[in-house]
């Protein structure tokens, strides 16, 4: 067998590898560090992403808005040093409803996130003239919090291609999308100058000796290679829990498939500028009553016509010239056991997808007739049962996790890469970096407050 040594071993070369080797290389001088990948970096889930961030999360405690401000302050860091390579944007997350009784929801959602440190809220009702709208390129000195718009008005001149039965449209500002793989990619590179080096292979197993890490034993091309190391990192994504086995580490991690769709939006029916728009109303999809009849016919189509809950949502995707509207909705996840590739999605998803935004966007329905091809992919979102991720020390001395980001992971890849820089190196740690520890459910207080625990911030 071959044999090499490396001060740090880190297992997995998604936005959580490539930003802990970043942060342990540029930013903390770490020399030796082998980043170990059975793929080429960030083609497993990190590539599959709709790309956005944003600092709006609910509680208990302010931790999970404390660590996006801290992460969303990273890449803002890297837009303005690298002359915004990865196009990142700050036009916001739009939520609208048409329905009336739901704006004190909307109000009591709202004031949440901001009283944890996302930013103001500030109301528009009729006439209000302090409404400014995002711009379509840029991220820096813009509001943060978000504007409740409350005045249709307002929202017919701002965003005329919504419905006009919308009552209400809250705009979350410290929010937007970028290019994650130009990000990674930029952050790789400096990883590379900074002496880390990558490596082709699978890891099998982690000897360990006296709760120590010994070694990395891996399966390369040419063969088993073992590295000799102290220090071994898992950001295996969703194999997360299968290689921190290879510790004896039980993680309570589980997967969830999450599609999304790309299709053609050729007759420019959602404006390019437009922000991230999400539709808060739950609804029955929208059926010609020829329609309706046939899809009560067979068992396979009847559940078209049941309520769906709120939550289609999309948004532009690419420069100018392009057409492409990413869009997606997770009406009927399940956890599943992670398989590469996954399975296919649901043939009816686009259409039902169409149909939902439909709701939102009328214009949506020049497609129903004859549908855009859409492509479908996706990928796992690995996560813990209150959708807060894992970060820091294992109970074997010398392995360290950085995982479980669910959909959080690029908009979170940099706190989190620095945070589990700052646990390797023995630096200062943040003060969220307690909420994210493995340790956390060892503490009964913890574990009375996940049995109240009732909101995930998941989309
Ligand atoms: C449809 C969809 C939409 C999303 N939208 C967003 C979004 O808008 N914003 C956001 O912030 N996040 C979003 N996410 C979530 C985000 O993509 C993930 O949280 C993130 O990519 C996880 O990164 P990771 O590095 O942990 O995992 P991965 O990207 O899966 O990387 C893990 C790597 O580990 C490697 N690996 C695993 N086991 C081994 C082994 N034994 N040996 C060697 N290599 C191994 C794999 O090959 C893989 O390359 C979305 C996810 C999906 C699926």
């Amino acid at each position: 067998m071959k044999k090499d040594l490396a001060e740090v071993v880190i297992c997995g070369a998604g936005i959580a590898g490539i930003c802990a080797a970043y942060y342990l290389s540029v930013k903390q001088g770490v020399k030796d560090i082998l980043l170990v990948d059975e793929r080429a970096p960030f083609s497993l889930t990190s590539d599959k992403s709709t790309e956005c961030y944003r600092n709006w999360w609910p509680g208990p405690g302010d931790a999970m808005v404390k660590f996006m401000n801290r992460s969303i302050d990273l890449m803002e860091g890297l837009a303005h040093e690298s002359g915004n390579r990865f196009h990142m944007n700050r036009r916001g997350y739009l939520f609208v409803t048409a329905e009336r009784g739901r704006i004190e929801a909307f109000k009591k959602a709202a004031e949440q996130p901001c009283a944890l440190g996302a930013g103001p809220l500030r109301i528009h009702e009729t006439g209000s003239m302090t409404y400014q709208p995002s711009p379509v390129q840029g991220y820096a000195n813009l509001p943060t919090g978000a504007d409740l718009i409350l005045d249709p008005e307002l929202i017919k001149k701002h965003f005329p291609f919504l419905d006009n039965k919308v009552v209400a449209a809250l705009h979350v500002r410290r929010c937007g999308w970028m290019s994650a793989q130009q990000l990674a990619m930029y952050m790789l590179e400096q990883a590379k100058e900074a002496g880390v080096r990558f490596q082709t292979a699978r890891v099998e197993d982690v000897e360990v000796q006296e709760n120590q890490v010994q070694a990395v034993l891996m399966n390369t091309v040419s063969g088993p290679l073992r590295i000799d190391t102290q220090c071994f990192v898992n950001a295996a994504g969703p194999f997360v829990k299968e290689v921190a086995a290879d510790l004896n580490v039980d993680l309570p991690v589980f997967c969830e498939l999450h599609d999304k769709i790309s299709f053609n939006d050729n007759l420019g029916v959602i404006p390019r500028e437009a922000p991230l728009i999400f539709w808060a109303d739950p609804q029955r999809l929208p059926w010609s009553d020829d329609e309706h009849k046939l899809l009560d016919e067979t068992a396979e189509t009847k559940w078209l016509l049941e309520p769906f809950p709120s939550g289609p949502h999309g948004h532009p995707e690419g420069g100018s010239g392009s057409h492409i509207q990413l869009v997606l909705w997770t009406y009927d996840v399940e956890v599943m056991e992670p398989v590469i590739p996954p399975p296919e999605p649901d043939p009816h998803y686009f259409e039902v997808v169409l149909r939902g935004l439909s709701r939102m966007v009328p214009g949506l329905r020049a497609y129903f007739e004859k549908p855009p091809k859409p492509f479908v992919d996706g990928g796992y979102y690995a996560k813990t049962q209150e959708n807060r991720p894992l970060i820091g020390p294992l109970p074997v001395k010398g392995a360290y996790v950085i995982g479980a980001l669910s959909g959080f992971g690029i908009m979170a890849g940099c706190a989190a890469g620095e945070l589990l820089a700052a646990h390797l190196t023995q630096s200062e740690l943040p003060d969220y970096a307690q909420w994210f520890l493995l340790e956390r459910y060892g503490d009964p207080e913890y574990q009375k407050l996940l049995k109240d625990w009732d909101a995930s911030g998941q989309l």
